[in-house]
């Protein structure tokens, strides 16, 4: 039966006071982070999650707003908590370098010789991959190329979780998540038009085509926000927890 706590819910910008996207799935063998916003460390802390608990991350894309927390996560990994047991970071192909990138620029440079052991892992379509207690799948979305956007498709605990990560309209998505146990789906508009995300009307028109269990969206921006909780949809909101 594992937990699902929707760490963060907003779109990139923080819209409605909400953390960006981070959604931690605790199972019977471990616990998952899928996306680490900047503002996961603030969550966690908020959620009296501790971060050690963590371990293993995968991430979605390359955008700021799902992975711009990790150099953050590790530093308090490595200095407050005093990690021991190894970290999984998996993600799109180029994940290493990218997170390398990143913690460089934020002046917070990964070390060799820190005490746990970061153990990256590229996700590739059409391939199983063990991470951490889960299996991971993932699938090509329709979200900006230079991102290497994936949906994350997630076995733990016989329950499967699907996660669009970023993606905007494309046929072939209901398809694959059909049969979930949970399919998080972002949702960023209400109506507006924007090739790359999601919008309320548009996953109202095709509703019926979804067969999952239990469907929920996230990743709001200010126009779609005031829907919480009054929609046709089950919504998310910073640190709803859920068991499967
Ligand atoms: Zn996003
Ligand atoms: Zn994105």
């Amino acid at each position: 039966m594992p937990e699902v706590i929707f760490i963060g819910t907003s779109d990139a910008f923080g819209a409605a006071g909400r953390r960006q996207t981070a959604i931690l799935i605790r199972g019977r063998d471990g616990t998952l982070l899928l996306d680490c916003g900047p503002t996961t460390n603030t969550g966690l802390a908020d959620l009296g999650v501790p971060r050690d608990q963590v371990d293993a991350i995968v991430i979605s894309h390359f955008h700021g707003d799902h992975f711009g927390g990790i150099p953050l996560l590790l530093l308090g990994a490595r200095y407050e908590d005093d990690r021991r047991k190894p970290i999984q970071i998996a993600g799109p192909e180029g994940v290493e370098q990218r997170v390398r990138t990143l913690a460089d620029a934020m002046a917070h440079r990964i070390e060799d010789d820190w005490p746990f052991a970061i153990q990256f892992q590229e996700l590739e379509p059409g391939v199983e991959h063990a991470v951490g207690p889960a299996t991971v799948r993932v699938f090509g979305t329709h979200h900006n190329r230079d991102v290497n956007p994936y949906a994350l498709d997630v076995e733990i605990d016989d329950k499967r979780i699907v996660f669009s990560g970023d993606t905007g309209w494309f046929d072939e998505l209901p398809e694959f998540v059909r049969g979930a146990d949970l399919f998080i789906c972002e949702c960023n508009f209400y109506d507006r038009d924007y090739e790359f995300h999601l919008n309320y009307q548009t996953l109202l028109a095709h509703r019926d085509r979804f067969d999952v269990k239990r469907m929920i969206l996230t990743h709001f921006s200010e126009e779609m926000a005031p829907l919480r909780g009054r929609c046709e949809f089950e919504t998310a909101d910073d640190g709803m927890k859920i068991t499967l």
